[in-house]
């Protein structure tokens, strides 16, 4: 096998290598090398960056890293939003229903509560006006369900969004 003299493209110290040789690390600076071949010339080029390509690995972990959790974050709304619609019926109609059936029956119970005491009932007009109260109570707590889900899905919206800028900055790179 033949021996060939070549120079390390970094440091310049003589190597020595045989004619088969692709690949030497260089035993003065222990730089990975190249053997590259021309016609007419030999020489060693340094192979590609070793830690610049470590940096780009880690980025794209930390990318499938973001996307892993932008998916998890969508897979989490989705059961969110399947579980809401199972606990209240159908979503946002059956909460309208909800908060007009809250408003109408306040509404009859305070005008049986006026037609009891016209007619005298004494101690019996606060049986609508109990009535009236729990009509009152269905009524915010149907707005407030409302109210809950629309926070629960804007901070969902908000780290998504957090997480797709960071996502975009480390593409930028
Ligand atoms: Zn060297």
């Amino acid at each position: 096998m033949e021996t060939l003299s070549v120079r390390c493209n970094h440091c310049g110290a003589p190597l020595q290598v045989s004619d088969a040789t692709r690949f030497v690390t260089c035993q003065f600076c222990q730089s990975s090398l190249e053997v590259k071949r021309t016609e007419s010339s030999i020489f060693t080029e340094e192979v590609a960056k070793i830690a610049e390509n470590t940096g780009k690995m880690a980025e794209s972990l930390e990318v499938i890293a973001l996307q892993n959790e932008i998916e998890k974050l969508d897979r989490e709304l989705g059961l969110d939003h399947m579980l809401a619609t199972k606990k209240n019926a159908s979503g946002p109609v059956a909460k309208i229903m909800g908060t007009m059936f809250g408003v109408f029956f306040t509404v009859v119970c305070v005008l049986m509560a006026t037609g009891f005491s016209k007619a005298g009932a004494g101690i019996f007009t606060i049986v609508p006006l109990g009535m009236g109260v729990f009509g009152i109570v269905i009524t915010i707590a149907s707005l407030r369900a409302g109210l809950n889900e629309n926070s629960t899905h804007s901070k969902y919206q908000e780290r998504r969004e957090a997480l797709e800028r960071q996502l975009e900055e480390l593409k930028q790179k």
